[in-house]
Order: C-alpha cells, then structure tokens, then sequence
C-alpha cells in the first residue's frame, strides 16, 4: 500500500508502512475480499490543515481518518496520534491504523448506514483479529482499559466528548476480542459481506439481528448477555 509522506517523515513513514502492509494483506483474507484501491498519507503536524478531507473544516489534530474525497481514496495518518488515544501501550498505534484501514475496506462497496456502534464494532474487531493473526499480544492494552465508563455500547451519544468517545471504542475492543475468542474470526467476513448486501437503512434492532446471525449459532445469546451490550447503563 503507497504511503505518501514529507522526506523529513521517513522513519516514521516505515513504521507506518509495515503496519498498513500487514493490516492490507490480513484484512484481505480475513474478509475474503480483494483489498480496496487506496493510499496513506503521512501528514506532519504543520501540513495538517492542508490534509484532503471530506469537510471544508480542519480536522482535529492527531486523529487518523479515512476519505473518499481524493482518488484513489486515501488514509489521512498524523505524524503524532492525539494524546486522546488510550491506553497508550505499543498495541494503539496498529491497533488504530488496522481500525480505519477496516473502514476503508468496509467502504469499499456501497454501505447503508447503520447506528455508529456496529460500524465501529466491525472496525474495532477486524484491528483486534489483525493483531491476533501477527501475533501482536493485547494482555497489556485490554488490562488497562475502564470496563466501566458509565454507559453501554448501544446506551452511547455520539454528540460525547473525545474521552468517552475513546471509552466507547475501548468497550467495543472489549466486546470485539471476547466475541474473537468464543466464535473466532469468521463472523468478521460474514457480518461485512452481509452489510455490502442491506439496502436498506439498519435501526438498531435489525443491527442486533445482524451481528447474532453473524456470530453464528449462540450469537444472540451470547451478545445480550455482555455487560458492555446492554441497553440499560451498567
Ligand atoms: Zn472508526
């Protein structure tokens, strides 16, 4: 995958180089797709106004994103990830490159939209199977998560600030690596292959029916009963 960057970026542009390699090559098999037509950018903290994106506005400093306002499609990478980011262990910089690289896969045919969690949940699950595939261990990172921030999964606003933002996304890695090691990785291309063929808008209980099916046999089951699914607060 082409990684576009300033001279003065190299080392960094390597480190990031490898990550998306290995994340490119393993999302493929794992979904049983031909890798999507995309490229990174590597942008420095000065050049980040001036990264493509799909609004007129700036984005946030030091969050990665992907956009389909350039062709072919890219990965928008900052040369520092915001300190928002956490736990901040050797795990979150390929955990987070593996999760947008998800996005950019999952975009790469038509999507309806669905409630933000389980777009974020496929993303979150396919990083987490990634780094299970090259051996990145996450005992470290998955300790130091908050399992508890006060709201479920599917209790979550999105209008939230950025700290619980991030704790929603840690509560899905919790739920995406328990759902790994009870079913192992095959509901990852079932439940992608499945949201390519929606055509219609997915509510929230139709995302439920989805992900269970996915799953496989147990899988609604299973997932009403995770204290990070609830509908209730914990
Ligand atoms: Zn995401």
């Amino acid at each position: 995958m082409p990684v576009l960057y300033a001279p003065l970026l190299a080392g960094k542009a390597r480190e990031l180089s490898g990550y998306l390699a290995q994340g490119y090559r393993t999302l493929g098999r794992i979904l049983s797709v031909e890798p999507p037509g995309i490229i990174a950018y590597l942008v420095a903290g000065e050049d980040w106004r001036e990264a493509p994106r799909d609004n007129a506005r700036p984005y946030p400093p030091g969050l990665p994103y992907f956009t389909r306002s350039v062709e072919p499609p890219a990965l928008v990478l900052p040369e520092h990830l915001s300190p928002v980011f956490r736990p901040h262990t050797a795990a979150t910089l390929p955990l987070t490159v593996w999760h947008e690289l998800a996005h950019a896969f999952l975009l790469g045919r038509e999507v309806v939209r669905t409630p933000t969690w389980l777009g974020e949940f496929v993303s979150q699950a396919a990083s987490a199977a990634v780094a299970r595939r090259v051996g990145l261990p996450l005992v470290e990172h998955l300790s130091r998560i908050d399992r508890e921030p006060g709201f479920t999964v599917r209790g979550f606003r999105g209008s939230a600030g950025a700290e619980d933002q991030m704790s929603f996304q840690n509560l899905l890695l919790l739920l995406a690596v328990a759902a790994l090691e009870e079913f192992g990785e095959g509901f990852l291309r079932r439940i992608v292959h499945a949201l390519w063929e929606e055509d219609e808008i997915v509510d929230g209980e139709r995302a439920v029916e989805l992900l269970a099916g996915a799953l496989g046999e147990g899988g609604r089951e299973w997932l009403v009963s995770r204290p990070e699914f609830r509908e209730d607060p914990l």
